[in-house]
């Protein structure tokens, strides 16, 4: 059950300590306070974990200071929609609006491989008109002798850069609880001239403990991959586990499922799941084209098919795009097959926005048979 208390509830007030109070005499429950600071008000939800079935939700929603009592299906507490629930389905960071009724761009280099690249792949991206962009530091590779990152050494300049070139959020992977704190540091050292949303790839989908110490920060919000070999179920579950340390400021990512049953394809294409991971839970979903497909291969009708599935996962109504481009693809240590070029970007862009639009056009046509 969670009780969500009335916006800006002064939690020193005589209000917040009748319902805590009341709370507090349940036997066999336990209140976990989760606190969302907004642009305007800090709203206060109380997760109330044991046996609820009992309480009487008359009786806590009449309490001063309560605005509404929520029945939780055991399922995704903290991310899931349940019954007669409108909580957000939205958070911000650093400017940028993360919604399940929006779309972000992650144009980027897979891995950082020098200043060079990384300066020319932000200043395109700010020639057009981009704010947010994928830079992997920290590389989680199958053989154990190939390029691992430059990690923490390379967070000032990358940090520096974006800054330079108006990028407010870069998203990368960590895969320890120390890639967190170097993060970090690096963004108090370079004077936060940027923000990060930190990766959980999907070979960590279920490391538990990355998933708790990355919760239990609240700052930086997280893109969480979909796990390639196990169920969505398990993934909207791992995905829980970092809300219910307290941060719920989570972004779901498909990037297609290990199967041969996909070939040629690197991954099995899973975006048919955008609209389903939005009814399930109140995620934005990211999709991941160039993880998916993994080349540059083109169909007949001289479409690349990375852009084809995004253009399948936006017009499903994904909300990021998560996506390889290099200045150098020759070049490139990490992924150079699948990924686009710098003069790419634009048409990129704009087949996204064709797809947006087509979208939101399939939305309105829908409204007329299904008023929401
Ligand atoms: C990545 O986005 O760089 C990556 C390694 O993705 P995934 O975890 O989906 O393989
Ligand atoms: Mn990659």
């Amino acid at each position: 059950m969670i009780v969500i208390l009335e916006p800006g509830i002064d939690k020193s007030g005589p209000d917040y300590t009748a319902v805590m109070d009341y709370l507090a005499n349940l036997s066999g429950i336990q209140v976990r306070v989760h606190e969302e600071t907004g642009a305007q008000q800090v709203l206060t939800e109380l997760y109330l974990v044991g046996d609820t079935k009992g309480l009487k939700d008359v009786e806590i929603s009449a309490l001063p200071g309560v605005e509404r009592v929520v029945r939780v299906s055991q399922e995704y507490r903290v991310l899931g929609r349940h019954k007669d629930d409108n909580r957000s389905s939205h958070f911000e960071y650093n400017g940028v609006t993360f919604s399940q009724n929006n779309l972000n761009i992650f144009a980027g280099l897979c891995a950082v491989d020098n200043p060079s690249h990384v300066e020319q792949m932000m200043k395109t991206l700010q020639d057009h008109g981009q704010v947010t962009t994928r830079m992997g530091a920290y590389k989680p590779r199958t053989s154990p002798y190939a390029f691992q990152g430059h990690g923490a050494e390379c967070l000032p300049y990358v940090f520096e850069l974006a800054g330079k070139y108006g990028i407010k959020v870069i998203a990368m992977e960590v895969t320890s609880d120390q890639h967190v704190h170097e993060i970090q540091q690096a963004l108090e050292q370079t004077g936060h001239p940027t923000g990060v949303m930190l990766q959980i790839g999907t070979r960590n989908t279920q490391n538990f403990e990355l998933l708790k110490a990355v919760g239990r920060q609240q700052e930086m919000p997280v893109l969480l991959k979909r796990g390639f070999g196990i169920t969505l179920e398990e993934s909207l579950n791992a995905a829980e586990y970092l809300a219910s340390e307290g941060n719920r400021k989570v972004v779901f990512g498909l990037r297609g499922m290990k199967t041969n049953m996909g070939d040629p394809h690197r991954n099995f294409v899973d975006f048919a799941h955008v609209p389903v991971v939005k009814r399930l839970t109140r995620m934005p979903v990211c999709v991941d084209p160039s993880h998916s497909v993994g080349s540059r291969e083109a169909s007949p009708d001289g479409i690349m098919d990375v852009f084809h599935v995004t253009a399948q996962g936006i017009i499903a109504g994904a909300n990021m795009v998560l996506v390889d481009f290099h200045p150098a693809p020759a070049k490139a240590l990490v992924d150079g097959p699948q990924a686009l070029l710098l003069s790419e970007l634009p048409y990129f862009l704009e087949d996204c926005r064709i797809a947006r639009e087509a979208y939101e056009a399939r939305v309105k046509n829908m409204q007329r048979i299904r008023p929401a």
